[in-house]
Order: structure tokens, then C-alpha cells, then sequence
């Protein structure tokens, strides 16, 4: 390992083509030349259940999600996260009257969206579902080589260092991002939001019967349209622009039989919100 001394004698340095640089240059990192980003586990298909969506359903929307998962395990690799849901809402809106920080109200939705987890990895169980921590993200192998159906929450890990956003304290990065940002991690094969309505309209469907279907759009133009309201949390757009390696995610309804089972077989059921 060479180590150089800057010529005033300051600053030890250890060779590398970051060295003695911020980090933070635009074109220092525009002139970078950094390899492709590996996909670690491109076959593997991250779903995430919606919490408000599907588990606050109960028996009337679970157990047949769950049917649809097992039915799809032999062909498919299946990695499921969880939302929070209503008790997140719920906890949230006393936090926000009580003065809590944004990182006390995105740990409160931490612990929601595991409650769902366990109940979602429960169920899965006689079919190998196992609930695993955010740690135990790099032992997949390990897990579908044991014939598992890994369940982890969706909320990402900030918890109290959640970025706070000016005039709203509930985290912005929750469960969709979580699912999306573990979907660029893996590399992974398809990233599919289960919620409960068709896909993404032009504003709420449950709010707006004038709302429009829209099957497919690329981020960029959602987020020129910059509608009221969306089906997937808003940071969603953008780090699916970011991403390397995944160029679209779908959103499809769960509520229907087949849906899942169509999107795992890259059906264009729902709605697909392709990265350009
Ligand atoms: P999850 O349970 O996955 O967290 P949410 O309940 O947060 O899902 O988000 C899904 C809901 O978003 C839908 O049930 C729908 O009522 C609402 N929604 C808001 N805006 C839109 C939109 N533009 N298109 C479709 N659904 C929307
Ligand atoms: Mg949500």
C-alpha cells in the first residue's frame, strides 16, 4: 500500500484515484470512470405487500396473496417485503401532534412494517417463508438453496438518521423506497408493488372517479407531470432514474387473482413505470 505526503507535508494520503479528492466535485465525478454495477442476484423477484393496501385486509385479501406466492415458488425466486400500513398512519399522526422528529416517527414505521412481516412470513410458513433482517440480505443463496421464501419489512434502515423534509415529518423514504432501493441492491429480476387498486391513474381513484388509467410511463415523465397524488411513494421516480440495473417497476393489483403470477412471467399487467 503506498502511502504519499502532501508536498507542504499535511496530509498523508494512501494511493488510490480517489485520493486527496472531496467526493463531492461534479466534474472530478463526471470524468470517473467506475465499473458497470454487478447484479448480485438476478433472479430473484422482490415483491413488495402492500401494508395499507393488502395486510390491512386481513383474511380478505392475505391468504389468497400467499396462495399466489406458493403457487409461483417453483418457477420464480421471490424475495417479499412489507408495509406498515394503517398502524404506521395511525402512530404517525400522533407523533406528528406530539412535536416527533422525523427520525422517532420512521422508527415508529420500522416497527409496523416488521409487525407485518412476521404476520406475512407466518403465513408463508408451511411453504419455507422466513422472516430475515436487513443483515441477512447477503445470505440469499443460502436461503433459496434451502427451498425459503425470505420476508423482510420494507422500511430502509435511516430510522432515526430518516432525512427530514421541509414542512412534513412523516419519512419520505418508506416502504415502496425500501423495496425499491433493496431491488437495485440484488440486481434483481423485477421489482413488483402488490397494492390494491389497478395501477397508477392520473390522481386517486378511491378520491377522483374522473382519474385515468395510465398502464405504462417512464419516470421522467411522472415526474414532469408532477400529479397530486401517486400510488408509489414520490422518491420512487427518482432512484429508479438513478438506478444501474433496475429499468422498470410494476404495479399491479392483488386484490385480482393472477396478477402476480402474470407480472412474475413479465406480462404487462397493472401498470409499468419504466426508468426512461
Ligand atoms: P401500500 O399499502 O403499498 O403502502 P398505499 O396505500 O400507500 O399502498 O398506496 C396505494 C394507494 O394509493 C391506493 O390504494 C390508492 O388509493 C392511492 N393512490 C393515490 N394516488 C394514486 C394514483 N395516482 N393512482 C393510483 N392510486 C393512487
Ligand atoms: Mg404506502
Amino acid at each position: 500500500m503506498a502511502l504519499m505526503r502532501e508536498r507542504d507535508g499535511r496530509r498523508l494520503h494512501v494511493k488510490s484515484k480517489l485520493m486527496g479528492e472531496s467526493l463531492i466535485s461534479k466534474s472530478f465525478i463526471k470524468d470517473f470512470k467506475v465499473a458497470p454495477q454487478q447484479r448480485l442476484f438476478p433472479d430473484v423477484n422482490v415483491i413488495k405487500i402492500g401494508g395499507q393496501s393488502i395486510c390491512d385486509r386481513g383474511i380478505k385479501a392475505l391468504p389468497r396473496i400467499i396462495k399466489e406466492i406458493t403457487a409461483n415458488k417453483s418457477e420464480h425466486k421471490m424475495l417479499i417485503t412489507t408495509g406498515g400500513g394503517t398502524r404506521s398512519r395511525h402512530i404517525y399522526a400522533i407523533g406528528l401532534e406530539l412535536g416527533m422528529p422525523t427520525g422517532i416517527i420512521a422508527k415508529f414505521g420500522s416497527s409496523v412494517s416488521e409487525q407485518n412481516a412476521l404476520l406475512v412470513s407466518t403465513l408463508l410458513s408451511p411453504w419455507g417463508g422466513i422472516k430475515i433482517g436487513h443483515d441477512e440480505i447477503m445470505k440469499l443463496p443460502t436461503y433459496f438453496a434451502q427451498d425459503c421464501i425470505p420476508v423482510l419489512h420494507g422500511m430502509p434502515p435511516y430510522d432515526f438518521f430518516a432525512i427530514p423534509s421541509a414542512g412534513w415529518r412523516v419519512p419520505v423514504h418508506r416502504t415502496d423506497v425500501g423495496t425499491l432501493i433493496l431491488a437495485d441492491l440484488i440486481g434483481a429480476r423485477s421489482c413488483i408493488f402488490v397494492k390494491d387498486e389497478q395501477g397508477l391513474y392520473t390522481d386517486d381513484p378511491k378520491k377522483n372517479s374522473k382519474a385515468a388509467f395510465i398502464p405504462e410511463i417512464s419516470a421522467t415523465e411522472l415526474l414532469s407531470r408532477d400529479l397530486d397524488d401517486l400510488i408509489i411513494e414520490r422518491p420512487c421516480l427518482e432512484i429508479l432514474q438513478a438506478s444501474e440495473v433496475i429499468d422498470r417497476i410494476q404495479i399491479i393489483n392483488g386484490l385480482e387473482e393472477g396478477n402476480l403470477t402474470k407480472a412474475l412471467k413479465g406480462e404487462s399487467v397493472g401498470t409499468i413505470i419504466r426508468k426512461i
